[in-house]
């Protein structure tokens, strides 16, 4: 397909809409061309005396739709109206050329909770959210409804304007083999297996350091997360060893969570699960994706749904009260009915915490290569079905985020039994808590207000990691640069 357009201006927003309705398609891009053969897409402003005028056209498969809507020349934000009204006119014209309905509409934002408290900040009552998003982005009221009441419920659990606590987040980007949709940063073991001690020895020190800055500005440690990759990777003395780092640099006086993931089952042992239940750490994920033993053949994951269960029930009897467990819809190989049955066995664990994923398709993911468009079948009646059942069950949705190349354009949602949110994912999209990385890939995001943050990212792999560990920390001198000024 052929993007249209005038200049460069506009071009991300205008593309990002018609990646709604073709997530995993490369595109061609020209300029001011009109005689362009095969499926199009164009979109173009024309200024006139009194208003500019935002003309959009698609043909796709020979069917052609075209329309047009004005902005007034000195309105207030001309630019963005101008925007605004170019993607509207592009979404109107692929939604009849396409026939496709999307939930969330021409919504392309990551954090839509985040946008919901936003609006609420600027004094909109809930109905004027509703007209909002539905009048000006066509999401639909059932996701307008989903990312309120998830704003609400954020409330009531944390309290978004404390500024000197932070969440410190632990990268282990190690995997026991890597997952054929996996878009992280994650080696498996057995490739990295040479790099893995000097890895935990600079990660131990990089703590060190992160405590020094956490001390010098009074920072307080509010949540610890574990992730990766998958920090069971690790052997239990390599854990023991980082934790008790943890507990030896930082004042855990005011923690109120700490997690570490388990996700892959084939990592889980005895001794693993018992060192981290030794040092406190109440939080833990144990990820089937599926129960369905074909799909995760398909996807690459190196166990079965029996040793999930195994897992699962290993960890609940070393005594963990909260468990989170993920789950993707839109697997290849999987169908509604599968997915159906992976959700009914999950809940009958009785689990606090499960995660329901949007399939993502990103460049690096093996599946990407293959064509992505087969697999995007029943995405949304799978999320509908998880909403009904999890809801019923006792489950209510407390964080969300959208991704690029998502399957149907739709997303993830973290659903808790009561009292059992997971604090970091609620800060994490959010964008109003300090959260201070270690380990490759990691981010750190130092936060006065979200309109005055900074971020530093570290090296994205662990070869790059080690060998330029002590100029990668130079960064870190932002933290009392940020907080001491
Ligand atoms: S377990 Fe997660 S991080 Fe590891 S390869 Fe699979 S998707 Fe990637």
């Amino acid at each position: 397909m052929t993007i249209i357009l005038q200049n460069d201006d506009y071009k991300y927003e205008l593309e990002a809409v018609v990646k709604i309705f073709f997530p995993a398609m490369h595109f061609a891009f020209e300029y001011q061309k009109n005689d362009v053969c095969g499926d199009i897409c164009a979109a173009r402003l024309k200024k006139g005396k009194e208003y500019t005028y935002a003309f959009a056209a698609v043909r796709i498969g020979g069917i052609i739709k075209r329309i047009c809507a004005k902005v007034e020349n000195g309105c207030k934000n001309y630019v963005s109206e101008c925007e605004a009204a170019l993607c509207r006119c592009l979404y109107i014209c692929l939604e009849t050329v396409t026939g496709k309905k999307c939930a969330w509409g021409m919504l392309t934002g990551v954090r839509p909770a985040k946008l919901v408290r936003q609006l609420c900040d600027k004094g909109m009552t809930r109905d004027e959210i509703f007209e909002h998003l539905q009048t000006n982005f066509f999401v639909t009221p059932e996701k307008i409804a989903l990312a309120y009441d998830i704003y609400k419920l954020q409330q009531q659990c944390v309290d978004f304007a404390q500024r000197q606590k932070f969440s410190l987040y632990v990268s282990i980007p190690f995997c026991p083999t890597r997952c054929s949709y996996c878009s992280f940063i994650s080696h498996s073991v057995e490739s990295s297996h040479k790099l893995i001690d000097e890895y935990c020895r600079l990660l131990k020190r990089e703590l060190e350091i992160i405590a020094l800055y956490a001390k010098r500005c009074n920072l307080a440690v509010e949540t610890v997360y574990f992730g990766g990759g998958t920090p069971t990777s690790l052997e239990a003395k390599a854990l023991s060893e980082l934790f008790e780092t943890i507990e030896k640099n930082f004042d855990l006086s005011q923690l109120r969570e700490y997690t570490v993931e388990a996700g892959r089952p084939d990592t889980i042992t005895e001794e693993k699960l018992r060192a981290i239940k030794s040092h406190g750490i109440s939080r833990i994920s144990v990820n089937p994706q599926t129960t369905n033993d074909e799909v995760l053949k398909a996807i690459g994951r190196r166990h079965s749904a029996e040793e999930f269960f195994q897992g699962y029930n290993l960890a609940r009897k070393i005594g963990f009260d909260c468990i989170n467990t993920d789950l993707i819809a839109g697997l290849p190989k999987d169908s509604l009915l599968s997915f159906e049955k992976t959700l009914d066995d999950v809940i009958e664990l009785c689990p606090e915490n499960i995660t329901v994923h949007s399939l993502t398709l990103k460049k690096s993911a093996q599946m990407y290569e293959g064509g992505a468009d087969s697999f995007l079948g029943d995405v949304g009646k799978m999320l509908d079905i998880a909403s009904q059942k999890l809801t019923k069950n006792g489950f209510l949705p407390y964080y969300i985020y959208r991704q690029k190349n998502t399957s149907e354009n739709l997303e993830n949602v973290g659903y808790s039994t009561k009292g059992k949110e997971c604090l970091y994912n609620i800060y994490i999209m959010d964008d109003t808590r300090t959260i201070l990385g270690a380990g490759c890939g990691a981010s750190s995001k130092l936060v006065h207000s979200e309109f005055d943050m900074k971020r530093f990212f570290n090296f994205k792999y662990p070869f790059e990691y080690i060998r330029d560990f002590d100029r990668m920390n130079e960064k870190k001198q932002a933290i009392s640069q940020f907080f001491e000024n």
